[in-house]
């Protein structure tokens, strides 16, 4: 035991995880090591002989597990970033005995009486410790603590089972992903695509030893098809792929999102509630259904008769082209696409020659820079999972205050997508030490080629910018508990931070302070970015409907009503704010919809347009002030960004904006007041 690098001290910088040192092999024994470890430690708060006090037993169970926590983290985010079948099949065995662990600290009776205890005296607890104590009493009773013991066996097997399959899901999901590629020889199939995305492609072929041209179903590859390929055929060929991905193919989910759903209902009818989505809501800032739907609701007509239109004009630019016959939905990014080109003159490719990586980040350090004072170091003492995986020290006023890992282009053993996450949260010891946290940025970019650096899209570089927001709340915070640091605040709060950091990516003085041609070095013109401002609301209308049809379909997977059980009939349905076009028969979302099937937005997709009412009336304050102003950005850091969850999420918002948020900063930054029909 004493030579697996997961158990023994970690000799690193800031005692990162040593991935050059950790194998497979050692994940098994370093678990079941850290399970003991961390049962033991659970069994000495329990049956210590002193009287429950908060710091012997509700502040000692937030310090408990550290180890396993530590285990924990680097699995599970290798998992889904570095994955491999060996660490698949191992997260089907190990991911039931941790949940098995987690349900023997909730529904320990003696536990429960000493955290009973504490919180019958709360009163005279501090802001941050009252709210570690209601989170850790919530959690108990939201996890059985009050349960009789047959119940709590229910809960046991509901809990373990529903653990399971959510992983299942989503092995399912990049298995499906990754199991269509397109081999192209024949270049003429490849009209319209622009020479960038074609590059990628034979670099793609290259390494599996083909000649010609490898297309799949990640991002960039996907998204250069759909919205270039003049090919109609190729085209859909791709849309039906990607959006039939484990619907009744080798990798099937649709039998697992009834029996997923079905199980959540269970757990939250057991725990006392009607549905799954009223028992997250108690949780959230948007306290129950009502308000979930109320804002639903309130979007939904601006959003639809904007998209309307936007759609209208959309295939009236297409027929102008020439199209006809019935249009559908492997036409919209390409028409789309199209428009966006005439009516602005402007053309993706003549942007991201301005959006070489580097400079990029350059970027995006040098705004935290100017706004929180961030400095950022790269550095190679760090160990990294993966080689092309950067790590920088980040420095605030002459400390150290995070390492930040920074993990850009897909690979055949990386989940789609773009997330923030840590190998460790910030927090302070019991004799007071900061512990620095840990981030990492995980994304799907354009890769670079043999002779072209990686350019990213407009897109690619507001995707940066949202998740390097929440690694923000990650890295600036300042809390004391593990459980109420960063980002560990209610979901429908935590893309405040994310999405107003995307709200600096049009600016002018922004874009000029690091946008560079790649070859020339030329600073980008201003001419460009005010196309960038012009068609900013491009479509957004239709973009709004799309989230409200996620938010919808999550809702009605985890509200009380049955749910259809034709997936085809029920999606038709809850989706059918975005339905402008015919549904083609075979497609289906919710098998891929890792958000709320595997991830932790079940009943919770809503949170990113709530979370957007919430970043454009912040924003609003910033243009205000002037959205460089320095008070504005340390009034955000201090009422928000280090707070991580140790304040009342609605009390932090009116700290910082002197009142309770307002849709209207929303609807006037889409343009959802008032939307003519664009000209050409
Ligand atoms: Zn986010």
């Amino acid at each position: 035991m004493s030579t697996n690098p997961l158990i023994s001290p970690w000799q690193t910088p800031f005692q990162t995880p040593p991935f050059d040192l950790i194998k497979t092999e050692h994940y098994e024994p370093a678990f079941r090591h850290a399970l003991e470890v961390a049962r033991q430690e659970i069994q000495a708060i329990t049956n210590q002989p002193e009287a429950a006090t908060f710091n012997n037993t509700v502040a000692a169970l937030d310090r408990s597990g550290e180890l396993l926590g530590h285990i924990s983290d680097i699995f599970f985010n290798l998992l889904v970033c570095n994955t491999s079948k060996e660490l698949q099949e191992l997260a089907q065995k190990i991911q039931p005995e941790l949940t098995a662990f987690y349900n023997e600290i909730t529904l320990n009776e003696k536990l429960f009486m000493r955290i009973n205890e504490v919180y019958e005296h709360r009163e005279c607890l501090n802001e941050e410790e009252r709210m570690l104590m209601e989170k850790s009493y919530r959690n108990f009773i939201r996890h059985g603590a009050k349960l009789n013991a047959d119940e709590k066996q229910q809960y046991n097997q509901l809990t373990m089972r529903l653990s399971q399959l959510t992983l299942q899901f989503s092995d399912n999901v990049l298995a499906a992903t990754h199991a269509f590629t397109k081999h192209i020889t024949d270049e003429q199939l490849l009209s319209g695509l622009p020479q960038s995305a074609r590059d990628i492609a034979a670099t793609k072929a290259k390494a599996k030893g083909l000649d010609g041209w490898l297309f799949d179903l990640t991002m960039p590859s996907y998204q250069a098809i759909m919205k270039y390929a003049d090919d109609r055929e190729l085209r859909k060929e791709f849309f039906m792929h990607y959006s039939s991905r484990c619907f009744h193919d080798a990798h099937d989910n649709s039998a697992l999102v009834y029996e997923i759903a079905s199980l959540r209902k269970q757990i939250a009818k057991l725990l006392g509630f009607n549905d799954y989505a009223s028992y997250v809501l108690t949780e959230r800032m948007a306290k129950d259904k009502d308000h979930v739907y109320e804002l639903l609701h309130t979007l939904e007509t601006p959003s639809r008769e904007a998209a309307e239109k936007e759609m209208q004009a959309m295939v009236d630019f297409a027929r102008h082209l020439g199209f006809k016959g019935d249009f559908e939905r492997w036409d919209m990014s390409y028409y789309a696409e199209k428009q966006k080109e005439s009516l602005f003159n402007f053309n993706e490719e003549e942007l991201k020659v301005y959006f070489p990586l580097d400079k990029v980040i350059s970027g995006v350090f040098g705004l935290a820079h100017q706004l929180y004072d961030l400095d950022f170091v790269e550095t190679k003492e760090i160990p990294v999972y993966q080689k092309d995986v950067k790590t920088f020290f980040v420095h605030r006023k002459d400390q150290i205050i995070a390492v930040l890992y920074l993990d850009f282009f897909p690979r055949e053993n990386k989940k789609g997508g773009a997330w923030m996450t840590s190998f460790r949260e910030q927090h302070k010891t019991n004799e007071g030490e900061n512990i620095i946290p840990l981030v990492s940025l995980v994304m799907n970019f354009t890769p670079p080629t043999a002779d072209k650096p990686s350019l990213l899209t407009f897109n690619e570089l507001t995707t940066f910018m949202h998740e390097f927001g929440h690694a923000l709340h990650g890295m600036l915070s300042e809390v004391t508990y593990t459980s109420l640091s960063g980002t560990s605040v209610p979901r429908d709060f935590v893309e405040l931070p994310s999405q107003i950091n995307e709200n600096w990516a049009s600016d002018i003085h922004f874009l000029q302070s690091f946008a560079q041609h790649y070859q020339t070095n030329e600073t980008i013109p201003e001419a460009l970015i005010k196309k960038v401002k012009e068609m900013e609301n491009f479509q957004a209308g239709y973009l709004s409907c799309r989230q409200l049809s996620f938010g919808f379909l999550d809702m009605c997977w985890h509200d009380e009503a049955e749910v259809n059980p034709d997936l085809e009939v029920l999606e038709q349905e809850a989706m059918k704010v975005v339905d402008f076009f015919p549904r083609p028969k075979g497609c289906c979302t919710s098998t891929a919809f890792t958000h709320i099937f595997s991830g932790g937005y079940a009943a919770g997709y809503y949170g990113y347009k709530w979370a957007e009412v919430l970043d454009a009336d912040a924003f609003s304050l910033f243009q205000e002030t002037g959205i460089f102003n320095k008070d504005t950005a340390n009034k955000f850091l201090d009422c928000i960004l280090c707070r991580g969850g140790s304040r009342e999420a609605m009390r932090m918002f009116v700290d910082f904006r002197g009142r309770e948020p307002k849709v209207e900063a929303l609807l006037k930054r889409s343009g959802l007041c008032a939307v003519g029909t664009p000209s050409y």
